[in-house]
């Protein structure tokens, strides 16, 4: 039984005890490799990026922050704290009843925790555009409740495998098309407490 993570030079990181645990005890897996593909450092960088663009866009405007659960929540919480200003927030939920991997099934949106939103100027916060099929409903949801614009941004996005018209307002990374994890981001449940977004390979010991 093993865990690790590699940093993009193939070296173990050794850091992650309590992950190591969580590992053993909650997942079949017989070993697990994970490489780091954006570090805390350029997590914050890009979004320091982000908060000035969005900062620069909206002026002296009141803003709805609405993050989509679960994977979002990590960004919403940096995010909030790089704005200033008038800023409420709300989340909404979102699933699309994936199954192992990334093959997207019916979109199933909850939108009861979102706050009134009539007349105000929304920013949708997501942690991944995949196919965009989420954020194109969820924009479409919100506009449908009355905000005066909904401006949409996500922290990463999989620029192949688009299925939408639609693209973000505003992008952290552009990543390939593969199955990333930490950071909010989760597989079946586990590893959203991982501070890096990290590449899994799903199909090891699954
Ligand atoms: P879309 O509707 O754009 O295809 O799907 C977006 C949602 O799919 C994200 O909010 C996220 O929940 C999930 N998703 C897509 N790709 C990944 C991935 O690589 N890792 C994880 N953990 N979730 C993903
Ligand atoms: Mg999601």
């Amino acid at each position: 039984m093993g865990f690790c993570i590699l940093d993009r030079s193939g070296n173990v990181l050794t850091r992650h005890h309590d992950i190591r645990m969580k590992a053993r005890s909650v997942l079949p897996y017989t070993e697990i490799i994970m490489e780091v593909l954006l570090s805390r450092e350029e997590l914050s960088e890009g979004i320091d990026r982000l908060a000035r663009l969005v900062e620069d866009d909206r002026g002296e405007q009141r803003l709805v922050l609405v993050g989509v659960l679960t994977g979002s929540i990590m960004l919403v919480a940096d995010l909030l704290r790089r704005l200033d200003g008038f800023i409420e927030v709300g989340m909404v939920a979102a699933s699309s009843y994936r199954g192992l991997e990334t093959t997207p099934g019916k979109l199933d949106l909850h939108l009861d925790l979102l706050p009134d939103v009539s007349q105000k100027h929304v920013l949708l916060v997501d942690d991944i555009f995949d196919t965009g099929r989420t954020m194109t409903a969820l924009v479409e949801a919100i506009y449908a409740r009355g905000a005066a614009s909904v401006k949409s941004l996500v922290l990463l996005r999989k620029t192949s495998r688009t299925e939408v018209v639609m693209q973000p307002d505003y992008v952290g990374f552009n990543i390939p098309d593969v199955f990333v994890v930490g950071y909010g981001l989760d597989h079946n449940g586990a590893w959203r407490n991982l501070p890096e977004i990290c590449l899994i390979d799903v199909s090891v010991g699954s």
